[in-house]
Order: structure tokens, then C-alpha cells, then sequence
């Protein structure tokens, strides 16, 4: 039968009867099974490593208190460490800048980049009120562009005539034009999908980015890709500047390792988190969760 941490770390520590102080080498042997459990989870490496040392120096001297057993100690501080590592409950998209505000939506081909940028409208449309414009820079397919036309209407804001012909930063600017001239709040513009990070792309991205000045910059990533969803994080950071994370396909990840892992990696807060197909599953991130998915 499966154990969640929780119940292995007690069972661990459960031959510890004595009261008073945890001793090094009783976390010793809790830490092993708190790295097995956070690998097992898919945290990357890196971030096992630095996450139990952190705990282990918050464990070791920790005095038990009379009303837990030593396990429910460590439990606690594993769980407490977990949730400060994720970052804070309910981050917003911050759109406090003059309208038409500019967000730039990036990630890679197939992480539900298109998808989440119709969430997030229909979000900021019917829960603030907000004027929203999208437009779609993916030049290259024309059925993206096609689509989150599409997926525009069903969540009822609007979207950017396609033109054909116009470069991406062409498309971006003309955005930014309508939606001065309509009166729009935000412009949410959705930027080509690529299957790998590759550096036209880049610098395509990078070009709008200087031409719009976003508010803000997020990155869509797929939480079921794990390792690589880090990778993909770390790169698109490095070279664009991401103001938050949207992870995507949290309804099929129970392990909650993608998260812990893009946050500690990149230091940036995910913002919202995607749980299915539907237009309307699209939900706040709430560490706490994340942190009780991995403690099991
Ligand atoms: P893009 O290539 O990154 O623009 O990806 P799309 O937005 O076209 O999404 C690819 C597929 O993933 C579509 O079938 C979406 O319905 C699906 N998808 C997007 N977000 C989620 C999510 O949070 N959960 C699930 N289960 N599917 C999602």
C-alpha cells in the first residue's frame, strides 16, 4: 500500500519516545525519506538538496513539544518549509499601470499557452470588468491564430482582426493602437508557440517585448512535463524576464513536483494554476495544497 511522507516519517521517528530536543542524527534519518518522497514527486535535484538541508537546520535542536510526537515535528517543519518554498497564497496579475495594459503570454507549443490566454480573459473580463483585447503573434500558424480568434468569441471579449502578411512585432504594435482607440484595459498578446526553446523565436519575443513594454511577462508551462517544464522556466527567464507562471494541467499532476521545483528555480510566483480544458478551469495557486499533494 502507498504511504504518503507523512505517514513514513512518523513511522520513522515513531521509536523515538523521549521527549526534549531532536537530535541530528534522528533527522538524518527522516531527511532520507523526505528526499526519496520529494524525487519520487519530481522536484529537481537541485532543489531536494537545498529544501532538506534548509529543514534539516531547522529540525536539528527543535524542541518536541509535549503535545506531538517527534515525527509530527518534523512533518510540521517539512510541511511549513514546503509551503514558505512555494511563495505566498493567491498572487494576482497585477495590472496597476495606464491603460491598455500589456501582458505577453509565452511558453512552448502545446503547454496550453493559447487556452490559458482565453482563461485569463474571460477572468479578467467577467470577474473585473475589465475591456480586454487579444491578439495572436503566432505568424507562422495561422490556425493559432484562428483559434484563440475563436476561443475570444466563446469567452466574449474581443480579438485583433488577423492580417496577413504582418510581422509579429507589426501585429503587436497594431494592438496596442486598438486598443487605445477602443478604450480596452488590457492587451493580451499571445506569442508564437515553438516545440523546443529556440533562439529566433527568442528574440522574436524579445523584440515585442522592447516594442510593447509589458506589464506583465507569463510563461504557461506544462505541469505533467516536470524536469523539462524547469528547464523551459529557467530559459524563457533568462532571455524574456517572466513576471509570473501560469501552470497548466495541474488536474493531471498529483505529485505537485513541477511547482516547487519553477518556483524555487526561478524565484517567480505562479500565479494561476489551469485544471482542465474547459474555459473556466482556471484557478488561484494555493501553496498549502501543493505542499499536503506532496506530504501525501
Ligand atoms: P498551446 O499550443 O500552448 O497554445 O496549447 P493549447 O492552448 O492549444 O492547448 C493544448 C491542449 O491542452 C488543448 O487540448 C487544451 O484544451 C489543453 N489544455 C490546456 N490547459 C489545460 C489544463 O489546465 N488541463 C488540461 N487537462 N488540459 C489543458
Amino acid at each position: 500500500m502507498f504511504e504518503g511522507l507523512s505517514d513514513r516519517l512518523s513511522g520513522i521517528l515513531s521509536g523515538l519516545t523521549r521527549r526534549g530536543a531532536l537530535t541530528e542524527a534522528d533527522v538524518t534519518a527522516a531527511m532520507r525519506e523526505v528526499r526519496r518522497a520529494l524525487l519520487e514527486a519530481d522536484v529537481a535535484l537541485e532543489v531536494v538538496r537545498g529544501f532538506t538541508d534548509k529543514v534539516k537546520e531547522k529540525a536539528v535542536g527543535a524542541v518536541v513539544l509535549k503535545s506531538v510526537t517527534p515525527g509530527q515535528m518534523v512533518v510540521k517543519i517539512v510541511n511549513d518549509e514546503l509551503v514558505a518554498m512555494l511563495g505566498t497564497d493567491a498572487e494576482t496579475i497585477d495590472l496597476n499601470a495606464p491603460a491598455p495594459v500589456p501582458i505577453l503570454m509565452v511558453g512552448l507549443q502545446g503547454s496550453g499557452k493559447t487556452t490559458t490566454t482565453a482563461k485569463i480573459a474571460r477572468r479578467l473580463s467577467d470577474r473585473e470588468k475589465r475591456k480586454v483585447l487579444l491578439a495572436s503573434l503566432d505568424t507562422r500558424r495561422p490556425a493559432a491564430m484562428e483559434q484563440l480568434a475563436v476561443l475570444a468569441k466563446q469567452v466574449g471579449v474581443e480579438s485583433l482582426p488577423i492580417i496577413a502578411g504582418q510581422s509579429a512585432v507589426q501585429i503587436a504594435k497594431r494592438a496596442m493602437d486598438a486598443a487605445r482607440l477602443g478604450g480596452f484595459d488590457v492587451v493580451m498578446l499571445d506569442t508564437a508557440g515553438r516545440t523546443t526553446v529556440d533562439e529566433a523565436l527568442m528574440a522574436e519575443a524579445a523584440e515585442v517585448k522592447a516594442a510593447t513594454q509589458p506589464h506583465e511577462v507569463l510563461l504557461v508551462a506544462d505541469a505533467l512535463t516536470g524536469q523539462d517544464a524547469v528547464n523551459t522556466a529557467r530559459a524563457f527567464d533568462q532571455r524574456l524576464g517572466v513576471t509570473g507562471i501560469v501552470l497548466t494541467r495541474m488536474d493531471g499532476d498529483s505529485r505537485g513536483g513541477a511547482a516547487l521545483s519553477m518556483r524555487a528555480v526561478t524565484g517567480k510566483p505562479i500565479k494561476l494554476v489551469g485544471t482542465g480544458e474547459k474555459v473556466d478551469a482556471l484557478e488561484e495557486f494555493h501553496p498549502a495544497r501543493v505542499a499536503n499533494r506532496i506530504l501525501g
